[in-house]
């Protein structure tokens, strides 16, 4: 350590810290940033997200963006790629393990046992989230280390009308946004309660034991532990031992049968085309009965934009009583991603529908005649750093107002404003009382 500065968090010398750097500092790697103009077509994504939960009567929950560590690894699963892998896991100060949430579903489950959701009635409750959540994966198109979902979850009925409510707001919502060439992919994973699952997976283990020596290192590893995790993996071998194992759709129990052909027959009830497709496990273990996915033909590798299910044992793994639940989340980035690739992407709402140019004395009262519009509700921006007024109008153009307030020495002199209508490029004076009125009547136009 050189001098006698103290060594920040970071390890580095404070004096040290303090020399200017000689390179601009970069983000971290998979979190990416969204500048406008991108970023209003992100908020529109999510936007369109959001509408279609609250339409259906879901209302909004917000948890924390950590989480106990134990939450996770209880709720997700030990054995999954997300908790053995890519959990961003820290002691905090007192030595507590937390871990940044890298999904939505078992914080929601969390808080909705601690607040005594089960016992308040009124059910189902229905929820929906919107935030950022975190995985340590390798950063890929459409595969991000911070990356944003919205999600709904209806918690305390096991009612199959519910999944395919569930099913239908997300199909909706990517369909509102014309989100090109999506599938829908669904299965049933059977119930832990009482048990056909457990049974299949021992008849699963068992074909895998005849299937060992096809199996890479990682599956014979979770053969024992999580047997279903196979079907994910995209091995060749893997894949190949699969392709004639036992399937679940086959060995679930009559009541998980029924519960899964009453969501189908409610799809197609409400015309949903849908996939049955009986290898869908998904990467989180706390599914039951139904799990679905929505793919997007036009993304690669990551074809899935969303995904959810029912997860009627979670409340149990994270030491509740038994509350039933089924829920979903999409992601924003990767629906973007494909509304890029299909060129659809939705339009951004102009940044301000009037723009103020006033220049040399006259740019104070430009600003006070911007508030005054903003006050009154109209969104509106100013020209700043006393450019020429050819300057101020390109920008008025830039920024894609609907008029341009002109206010020079002239104006100023006589208490005017010069509104100019830009998209016939009629322009007038008006009264500086009157301009508020003036302007809402030609906004409606
Ligand atoms: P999951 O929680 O794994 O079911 O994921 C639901 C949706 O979140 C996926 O279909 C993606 O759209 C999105 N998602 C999950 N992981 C990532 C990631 N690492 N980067 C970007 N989006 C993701």
């Amino acid at each position: 350590m050189s001098g006698s500065g103290q060594e920040d968090p970071a390890g580095r010398d404070a004096a040290e810290g303090a020399e200017q750097v000689a390179e601009p500092l970069e983000g971290v790697k998979g979190a990416p940033d969204r500048l406008p103009p991108e970023s209003a077509a992100f908020d529109a994504v999510q936007a369109a997200f959001v509408n279609a939960a609250r339409l259906a009567g879901y209302e909004r929950v917000r948890t924390p963006v950590f989480e106990q560590t134990e939450v996770f690894a209880r709720g997700v699963g030990g054995s999954t790629d997300i908790v053995e892998k890519e959990m961003y896991t820290f002691s905090d100060k007192g030595g507590r393990s937390l871990t940044l949430r890298p999904e939505g579903t078992a914080g929601v489950m969390r808080a909705a046992l601690e607040h005594h959701l089960p016992k308040q009635g009124n059910l189902p409750a229905k929820l929906w989230y919107a935030g950022t959540f975190y995985r340590h994966e390798k950063p890929q198109a459409g595969r991000q280390r911070e990356f944003v979902q919205v999600g709904i979850e209806a918690l305390g009925s096991e009612d199959p009308l519910l999944d395919a409510e569930v099913v239908i707001v997300g199909w909706d919502a990517l369909t509102a946004l014309a989100t090109p060439e999506v599938d829908l992919l669904i299965n049933t994973m059977g119930c832990t309660r009482p048990h056909c699952r457990p049974a299949y997976l021992d008849t699963l283990r068992g074909y895998l034991d005849d299937h060992a020596d096809e199996l890479c290192e990682d599956c014979l590893r979770r053969r024992t532990a999580n047997p279903l995790r196979v079907f994910d993996c995209k091995r060749e071998g893997c894949q190949g031992a699969v392709a004639q194992a036992p399937l679940l759709p086959d060995h679930v129990c009559d009541d998980c049968r029924v519960h899964h052909e009453t969501v189908l027959a409610a799809l197609d009830a409400a015309d949903l085309p849908y996939t049955p497709s009986p290898r869908l496990v998904r990467g989180l273990d706390y599914y039951t009965r139904t799990t679905f996915e929505y793919q997007s033909g036009v993304l690669g590798a990551q074809s899935a934009v969303g995904g959810g299910g029912r997860y009627d044992g979670l409340a149990e793994e994270l030491g509740g009583d038994r509350f039933p639940g089924v829920g979903f989340a999409l992601g924003v980035d990767r629906t973007l991603l494909a509304l890029e690739t299909a060129d659809v992407v939705p339009s951004a709402q102009p940044r301000a529908d009037v723009f103020v140019v006033a220049v040399g004395a006259a740019r104070p009262g430009g600003l006070s005649l911007a508030v005054d519009l903003r006050r009154s509700g109209i969104a509106c921006d100013l020209a700043f750093d006393d450019r020429s007024f050819k300057a101020g109008m390109k920008q008025a153009d830039r920024a894609g107002a609907r008029v341009a307030l002109i206010v020079g020495e002239q104006e100023l002199e006589t208490g005017t404003v010069t509104v100019k209508d830009l998209a016939s490029g009629e322009q007038r004076e008006v009264a500086r009382e009157a301009v508020s009125n003036d302007v809402t009547a030609l906004l409606r136009t």
